[in-house]
């Protein structure tokens, strides 16, 4: 099932008229919080609208899937990796993407690194952190985040631009605002203990989305309200 531009459109103006709601209530300038359109699962037209509609980056969580994708649409758009990654596929993902979210340690940082110099090039990541100590969840714990930076740091072919998070799964609306506030606390502490700006906050996803923003989300990543229910992966 694959939508339609127009279709695609109205769906994106709400969700962007949501955005901005959510800023307003934040006191917080909707210009900050930038909508990633994630594309897993669905075919590479969606990719084509989101740049059509102008959207600067669409998010994928399987290497595979978003390489092939990436192919199939020619379109001006970044392509960003949210999912999970295995230092096998570090150098296969620093080739196609053009930032990498799901950096959770040191071992696949250094895969990464090694493979951006072969490349010769600069691979912009975020690290993602368990901010919810979510066992069922990947992502450094917030204890190893300090570490996890420093070594990132170090990696001469990386850009760290900052943190992303995935709340647990829960009914309950105060376990994502506690997972988000305590993203931004670390992130706040870990700027200034390293004196890196860590810009970006990737944290929100359709359901969770106002929190975020409430919370100092930079980059919100929107699947369901975009494109629609995924089929079960
Ligand atoms: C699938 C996915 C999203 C989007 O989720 P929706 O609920 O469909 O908006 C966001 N972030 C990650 C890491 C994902 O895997």
């Amino acid at each position: 099932m694959s939508l339609t531009y127009e279709e695609f459109k109205q769906r994106a103006d709400r969700v962007r008229a949501q955005i901005a709601e959510a800023c307003a209530r934040a006191g917080r300038d909707p210009g900050a919080v930038e909508l990633l359109a994630v594309t897993k699962t669905h075919p590479a037209t969606a990719a084509a609208h989101a740049a059509r509609y102008g959207l600067r980056a669409v998010g994928e969580n399987r290497v595979q899937e978003g390489v092939e994708k990436r192919a199939q649409c020619p379109a001006a758009i970044a392509w960003e990796l949210i999912g999970h990654l295995q230092s096998n596929k570090a150098r296969l993902a620093a080739a196609h993407f053009d930032r990498i979210q799901s950096v959770d340690s040191v071992k696949l940082l250094n895969h990464l690194d090694r493979a951006a110099g072969e490349l010769g090039k600069v691979l912009p990541i975020l690290l993602q952190i368990n901010a919810g100590n979510d066992p069922a969840k990947f992502g450094a714990e917030p204890e190893a985040a300090p570490a996890l930076l420093e070594a990132a740091l170090r990696c001469g072919h990386l850009r760290v631009d900052g943190l992303m998070t995935i709340a647990p799964l829960s009914d309950d609306p105060a376990v994502a605002e506690r997972t988000f506030a305590n993203l931004r606390e670390i992130r706040d502490r870990l700027a200034a203990q390293s004196g890196t700006p860590l810009r970006e906050l990737s944290m929100g996803m359709t359901g969770d989305m106002a929190a975020a923003i409430a919370a100092g989300s930079t980059i919100v990543r929107v699947g369901t309200a975009l494109f629609g229910t995924r089929e079960a992966v």
